[in-house]
């Protein structure tokens, strides 16, 4: 998944998916790290249902 650079600096960055990690199991929310290719580092998202997340079909 690619992240638009202007996303990317609106998202909190975090140095490590681990770090990212205990983040979002702190939320209460449903949140997943993954590595951003603009800054190198993992941002959280949520909304895994949602209709954002392109799918094969
Ligand atoms: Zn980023």
């Amino acid at each position: 998944m690619r992240t638009r650079l202007s996303i990317c600096r609106k998202k909190a960055r975090y140095p490590s998916y681990e770090a990212a990690l205990v983040v979002a199991r702190s939320a209460d929310i449903e949140l997943r790290p993954y590595p951003c290719n603009q800054c190198r580092q993992y941002h959280l998202t949520g909304r895994l249902k949602g209709k954002r997340m392109p799918r094969e079909r």
